[in-house]
C-alpha cells in the first residue's frame, strides 16, 4: 500500500532495502518502503510524579486533552511541532524517550501565559512546561537555558547583597554565555543614555560598578534566603530521585 502522508512518520521509522527481491520481483529501494512498529517498550512509570513534584506541575493530572493550550500557543503559531497538550499526554503516560525527542524545543515557552486562560481545568501549563524543562535541565538531559543563567546571576547579587546592579548582572551573563560584552544593541542604550542623561545620574551609575550597591544589614535575610534557596534546590533533586548535593 502506498504511504500517503510520508511526512507525518518520522524518518528512522521509514526502512528500505537496498537490494531486495521477493518472489522474482526486484523491489530494491523505495520500493520496498515499510514503517516499523510503534511499540514503545520503556515507559518510565514516575515521570508524571517526578513533573508534578516540581514547582508548577502540581496540577498536570488534571489535563483531559482538550487542545486548548496548543491552540492558544503563540510558539506554536511560530512552530508547531511545540505543542504543549502532547508534551503533557507524553508525561501522563509516561513515554520519556518520546519527550526527549523535543527536549530542545520545550525550553523555548515565552510565558505568555495565554494557555494558562485557555485552559479550561486549571492545569496552568505555562506552569508544566517550566517544570518540565527544569526537570530535563535536572536530569541532565539539557544544558542550562541562556534564561536560567541569567536568572542565576541576577540571584547571586540579590542574595549577596539584596540589591543588584544591573551592568554587573549583564557582564555576567555575558561572561557565562562566552558573549562579547560589546553587544551592538547595547552600545546603542549606552550611547542614548550619555546623550540623554544628566551628569549627575551618569556618576551615580558609574559609582555603582566600582562601589556596589548593598543593603544595609542584609547578612541575616542573606542567610534566610540561602538557607530557603538550599532547601528547595535539595527538594527538586529529591523529587527526580536524585541525590542531595550537600549543604552549602
Ligand atoms: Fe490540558 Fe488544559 Fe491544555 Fe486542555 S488546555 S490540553 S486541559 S493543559
Amino acid at each position: 500500500m502506498p504511504i500517503h502522508e510520508k511526512s507525518l512518520i518520522r524518518p528512522e521509522k521509514l526502512v528500505e532495502h537496498e537490494e531486495l527481491v521477493i518472489e522474482g520481483m526486484d523491489v530494491s529501494g523505495h520500493w520496498s518502503t515499510f514503517i516499523e512498529g510503534r511499540s514503545v517498550p520503556d515507559y518510565n512509570e514516575t515521570l508524571q510524579e517526578e513533573i508534578a513534584a516540581l514547582p508548577g506541575g502540581e496540577n498536570i493530572h488534571r489535563c483531559w486533552q482538550c487542545g486548548s493550550c496548543t491552540n492558544a500557543c503563540t510558539v506554536n503559531a511560530l512552530n508547531p511541532d511545540f505543542n504543549p497538550r502532547y508534551w503533557i499526554y507524553l508525561i501522563r503516560m509516561g513515554m520519556e524517550e518520546e519527550l526527549l525527542r523535543d527536549k530542545d524545543i520545550i525550553w523555548q515557552c515565552v510565558s505568555c501565559n495565554k494557555c494558562t486562560y485557555a485552559c479550561p481545568r486549571d492545569v496552568v501549563p505555562e506552569q508544566v512546561m517550566k517544570a518540565t524543562s527544569h526537570w530535563l535541565e535536572l536530569k541532565g538531559h539539557t544544558p542550562k537555558s541562556p534564561s536560567m543563567i541569567f536568572d542565576e546571576a541576577f540571584s547571586e547579587q540579590v542574595f549577596e547583597r539584596g540589591k543588584i546592579e544591573d551592568g554587573l548582572v549583564l557582564r555576567e551573563f555575558f561572561k557565562r554565555t562566552g558573549q562579547p560584552v560589546t553587544q551592538p544593541w547595547l552600545v546603542a542604550l549606552v550611547s542614548g543614555l550619555v546623550k540623554r542623561f544628566p551628569v549627575f545620574y551618569l556618576m551615580k551609575l558609574g559609582l555603582a560598578t566600582v562601589f556596589r550597591p548593598r543593603t544595609r544589614g542584609w547578612g541575616k535575610a542573606r542567610d534566610a534566603i540561602e538557607e530557603y534557596v538550599h532547601e528547595c534546590e535539595e527538594r527538586n533533586r529529591r523529587a527526580v530521585g536524585l541525590g542531595t548535593k550537600g549543604a552549602k
